[in-house]
């Protein structure tokens, strides 16, 4: 059976555009309208001659923030039981948010490999800016731009490694 890989992270972040790159369709809806409910979606992807499966997590629905603590909550720990590794998005654009912390925190809890991959790295500007994701205390952290590709290539040599 081949690995599984699980994107989690808040929505707006990027990850079903990073998925969509990975799987090379456009199978996963992208949305730029934060708090549509999507659903999970499930493809396939290679790296290094590496096979495995990639699961875009949304299905966020935007009610009271209560609610969508839980439903972050739920996506993350679903992630964690059912992959061998988690790519965790976050977004410069916007910076660390409470949200990213408590992610981080089930993240640490949990012992997946995690790569932490910061997104929307469109510029040098926004490479300094990446440096406050170290306070996630995920460790290194991966720049990327999932429009460009920029970053990516190396995320994904990190993420064969640790399957
Ligand atoms: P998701 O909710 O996490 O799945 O995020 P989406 O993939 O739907 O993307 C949300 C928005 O961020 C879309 O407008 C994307 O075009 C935009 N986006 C994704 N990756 C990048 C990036 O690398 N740079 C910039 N500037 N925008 C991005
Ligand atoms: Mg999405």
């Amino acid at each position: 059976m081949s690995s599984i890989v699980a994107i989690v992270g808040r929505p707006n972040v990027g990850k079903s555009t990073f998925f969509n790159r990975l799987i090379q369709r456009r199978e996963a809806i992208v949305d730029s309208v934060s708090g549509v409910t999507r659903d999970r979606h499930y493809g396939k992807s290679d790296w290094n001659g590496r096979n495995f499966s990639v699961i875009d997590t949304g299905g966020y629905v935007v009610g009271s923030d209560d609610v969508f603590e839980a439903e972050i909550d739920k996506q993350v720990k679903l992630a964690i039981d059912e992959a061998d590794a988690v790519i965790f998005m976050v977004d410069v654009e916007s910076g660390v948010t409470s949200m990213d912390e408590a992610v981080a925190d089930l993240l640490r809890r949990s012992n997946k490999p995690v790569l932490l991959a910061v997104n929307k790295v469109d510029n040098s500007k926004r490479l300094e800016n990446a440096v406050e994701f170290y306070s996630l205390g995920l460790g290194e952290f991966y720049p990327i731009a999932s429009t460009s590709g920029s970053g990516t290539g190396e995320l994904l040599d990190a993420l064969v490694e640790a399957l």
